[in-house]
């Protein structure tokens, strides 16, 4: 319930008027932002790859109506590439994009703008170096995101997509995206769905995240092993011994400031592991998700809310 509540305030706009008031440095926000701008994400980059982890960035922002907002985003990415690659971390460091951060929900042109700006992304990701992975929203876009993944494979095989083990396709799109040259990010899924759509029951999710990593360890494809489950991770390291798979052919991900250590010491068994660095001003969404996994957080972001 209380889960549910968090995340409808995630899409609310009256109350992520009140939050987006508090400053970034509030404790709560930095703990899991490191920062609003380019440079804050390159440093933070930079601090992740020099403890040998990989990164991929998000540009905060999501489910924009408004073109000009959506050239913004493609121009923030744009700046970010530059960035790392000016830095010297583009081959550690590659990018994430939500579709409705770049157009995808706008009446009408939302498909083709959101194609053609996730273009331009790719485009300048491989200019330098690297490569882009479209996360997934919630369930009334999959179809959208997946369809525009096969767009976007066409030109740059290399894209990368997220499933969401939560929602009841996901298995069978797990099949359908588990080919050599394939990179499939495995999340829970983090967006309120309907019980049409998702399991709601966690038991149920962790179950089907044990399938759908099944058939992504068996198949072709570089899965992506996106959580913070200690049980899933060691069931993720199982399969990938039983399926004969060597480190470097598979990887674990993790969010900027969830289980710091987990990462470092995955990473020093030799493991490929990769945080996902969000920044920028558009943080609510994102916290509030955050959040929602972790309501004993509550209690400090409440304090930071009122010492406002
Ligand atoms: P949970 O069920 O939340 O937690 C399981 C266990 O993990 C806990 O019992 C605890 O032991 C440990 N744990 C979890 N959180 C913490 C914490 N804060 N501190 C300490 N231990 C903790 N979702 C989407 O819907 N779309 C996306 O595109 C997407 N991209 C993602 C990318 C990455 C790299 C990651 C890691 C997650 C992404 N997510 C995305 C979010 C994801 O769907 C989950 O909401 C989120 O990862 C929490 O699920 P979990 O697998 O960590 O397990």
């Amino acid at each position: 319930m209380l889960r549910q509540t968090i995340l409808w305030m995630a899409r609310n706009q009256r109350v992520k008027h009140l939050v987006e008031t508090m400053p970034v440095s509030s404790g709560i926000v930095r703990r899991y932002v490191p920062g609003e701008d380019t440079q804050a994400a390159v440093v933070a980059a930079r601090g992740l790859v020099d403890d040998g982890l990989h990164v991929t960035l998000d540009h905060l922002g999501e489910d924009t109506l408004d073109p000009e907002q959506a050239d913004a985003t493609v121009k923030a990415y744009l700046d970010l590439l530059e960035q790392l690659s000016a830095a010297g971390l583009a081959r550690n460091a590659e990018v994430s994009v939500k579709l409705s951060a770049v157009g995808q929900a706008l009446p009408e042109v939302g498909a083709k703008l959101s194609l053609e700006n996730a273009r331009t992304i790719c485009r300048a990701a491989r200019n330098v170096g690297t490569t882009v992975t479209l996360d997934m929203e919630d369930h009334t876009t999959t179809d959208q995101t997946l369809a525009t993944l096969r767009e976007l494979r066409k030109d740059f095989p290399e894209t990368g997509a997220v499933l969401q083990a939560m929602l009841r396709r996901t298995e069978a799109d797990c099949r359908a995206l588990a080919y050599e040259g394939s990179r499939v990010r495995l999340c829970k899924g983090a967006y309120l769905e309907p019980e049409s759509a998702a399991f709601e029951d966690g038991v149920e999710v962790d179950r089907s995240y044990v399938r759908c990593l099944k058939v992504l360890m068996a198949g072709q494809g570089y899965p992506m092993v996106a959580t913070h489950d200690p049980r899933m991770i060691a069931i993720a390291g199982a399969l990938a011994t039983r399926h004969g798979r060597a480190p470097g052919s598979h990887e674990y991900q993790m969010l900027f400031g969830i289980r710091p250590e987990e990462q470092k010491r995955l990473a020093g068994q030799g493991e490929k592991v990769r945080v996902y660095v969000p920044y920028g001003q558009e943080w609510y969404g994102y916290l509030m998700r955050r959040l929602a996994e972790r309501p004993s957080n509550l209690t400090f972001f409440a304090r930071s809310l009122i010492s406002k």
